[in-house]
């Protein structure tokens, strides 16, 4: 298990209702180290972009309508098995099989408004990493 990274969203949702702190300290508190973290707003196209390989999915507009609702906090997180061990913390896409105690089951609203994003690969994590932040504003 080498050290690696994954990258994280604080969706709107979570943004809006003042808990990225919160959630961010569970981040923390889990072992992750913060690389680089900013607060921005995505545009519907740049969401489109960022969720393109699930445009043939039925809930894509609306995903990236709300994605682009309100500000979020993208953010490169490192730890050993980074990728596998962010996705236990966040817990299932839907807060309600989402096991107690992860951030979805604390601050998710819906299936789509579920407070954070997690990649699925090491291959993933790097793309979306290069979405957000150039290499010099990584620490
Ligand atoms: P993420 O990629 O954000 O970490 P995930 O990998 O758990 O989430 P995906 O299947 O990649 O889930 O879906 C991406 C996002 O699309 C979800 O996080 C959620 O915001 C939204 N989404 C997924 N399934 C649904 C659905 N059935 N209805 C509405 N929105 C959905
Ligand atoms: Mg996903």
């Amino acid at each position: 298990m080498a050290t690696n990274r994954t990258f994280t969203m604080i969706k709107p949702d979570a943004a809006n209702a003042g808990n990225a702190g919160a959630i961010l300290k569970m981040i923390e508190e889990a072992g992750f180290r913060i690389v680089a973290i900013k607060k921005t707003k995505l545009s519907a196209e740049t969401a489109g972009k960022f969720y393109e390989v699930h445009k043939e999915r039925g809930f894509y507009g609306e995903l990236c309508a709300y994605m682009s609702s309100g500000a979020i906090f993208p953010a490169i997180l490192e730890k050993e098995n980074a990728v596998e061990d962010f996705r236990k913390l966040i817990g299932a896409t839907d807060p309600k099989k989402a096991e107690a105690g992860t951030i979805r089951a604390i601050f998710a609203t819906s299936i789509e408004a579920n407070a954070v994003h997690g990649s699925d690969s090491d291959e993933n994590a790097a793309i979306e990493g290069a979405f957000f932040f150039a290499e010099t504003e990584r620490f």
